[in-house]
């Protein structure tokens, strides 16, 4: 067992998986989903400002009040408004008492001491913003597509809203295909609006989404996808609102440009910003955890064929006896067998990985 899983650890770390909890490969056989995050999991978590809807307002004072909502936080969508903004010259509104809601949205007052929101739908409207049907309109056009919408308040007056596309990693599809090739259920667990949820889940081809989940409550729904499935749960993420999901997932996987805390809190740690690499490395987990049960059956099975016959079970019909001698022999051939085993497990490549070999890169 340590020979194997040893073996495969330094396969995996060679391959960029590093595997940081022994459990891992045991876990792996009784897999039954993967829940994904999908803000920088999923997509490359490097959004961009695709359109401004203002509301009985100017794009620039839109801007404006955005960014300076905006300029305290430090989640992408933030940083994608104030991008943009300082790229067309736009001064930000100058805050302060900044607030940030997670998985939400953030909140500051203005010189005048006026309230100004930047959030999703639900965030305004629990404060008591009413949002225009014509605002609505024009934002769910676009979130069908896959574009993160959020809105704009001051005083309690809608701004606007702000189209922000978050774009698909590459490697997205296929890896969601590998997973469903061996039988995984996949979840996207996601913050963001069904809509947008599912516009992004149509492009990486996943049909099971879990959206409007706050940072808190992704443990739950780690726990609730582990109840449904019957079996162990993997998620995947990058650290940023779900560390809690990562720590309760039986297998917690981050992804490479994942933050401090989702090493922190993973059992696997992926170095390469490929998804991919989550196929692979389950690939390689259930794969060691084959070898140890291989090796544990050569293990016995020498045992169970030679002790009787040492001890003479065949003497009485054939006369065959077995020399202390063999028995030294035989012990050692089962240790070279399962060492073997093991080792042969340097050469292994996951099945999702071995097209790649062709790859200019
Ligand atoms: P995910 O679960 O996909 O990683 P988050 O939990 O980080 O997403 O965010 C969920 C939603 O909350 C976002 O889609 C956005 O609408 C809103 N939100 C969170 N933080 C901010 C912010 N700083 N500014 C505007 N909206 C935000
Ligand atoms: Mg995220």
């Amino acid at each position: 067992t340590p020979t194997a899983l040893m073996v495969g650890t330094g396969r995996g770390a060679e391959l960029g998986i590093l595997i940081r909890n022994g459990d891992v490969p045991e876990q792996a056989a009784h897999l039954k989903a993967v829940g994904i995050d999908k803000t920088g999991t999923l997509t490359t978590g490097m959004p961009e400002v695709q359109a401004i809807i203002p509301f009985e307002t100017t794009e620039e004072e839109l801007l404006a009040i955005a960014s300076g909502a905006e300029g305290k936080s430090e989640h992408p969508l933030a940083r994608a408004v104030v991008g943009y903004a300082e790229k067309r010259g736009i001064t930000s509104a100058t805050t302060e008492k900044f607030v940030s809601e997670s998985g939400r949205g953030v909140q500051v007052t203005d010189e005048k001491g006026r309230v100004i929101l930047v959030g999703n739908r639900d965030y305004l409207s629990l404060h008591g913003v009413i949002i225009p049907e014509e605002l609505d309109k024009k934002a769910d056009e676009l979130t069908t597509t896959g574009v993160t919408m959020i809105y704009v308040a001051r005083h309690g007056i809608p701004f606007g809203a702000i189209g922000i596309a978050d774009i698909l990693r590459d490697s997205a599809h296929a890896a969601v295909l590998a997973l469903h090739s061996m039988d995984l259920e996949v979840v996207m667990v996601t913050g963001d609006s069904a809509r947008t949820a599912e516009g992004i889940g149509a492009q990486a081809g996943i049909h099971t989404i879990r959206s409007g989940v706050l940072p808190q409550e992704k443990a739950d729904e780690v726990r609730s996808i582990r109840h449904e499935q019957g079996g162990t749960v993997a998620f995947v993420g990058d650290g940023i609102n779900d560390a809690p999901a990562l720590a309760e997932a039986d297998i917690g996987i981050a992804v490479g440009s994942g933050t401090d805390i989702a090493i922190e809190s993973a059992d696997i740690v992926l170095m390469k910003n490929d998804l991919r690499y989550v196929a692979a490395a389950i690939q390689l987990s259930r794969t060691m955890m084959g070898r140890v049960k291989l090796n544990l059956f050569w293990a016995f099975a020498y045992n169970a064929i030679l002790i009787p016959v040492a001890a003479g079970i065949l003497y009485p019909f054939f006369g065959i006896i077995f020399r202390p001698e063999l028995g030294a022999l035989a012990m050692a051939l089962s240790s070279v067998t399962i060492v073997s085993l093991s080792l042969l497990l340097r050469n292994y490549t996951p099945p999702v990985l071995r097209s790649d070999k062709t790859d200019s890169h």
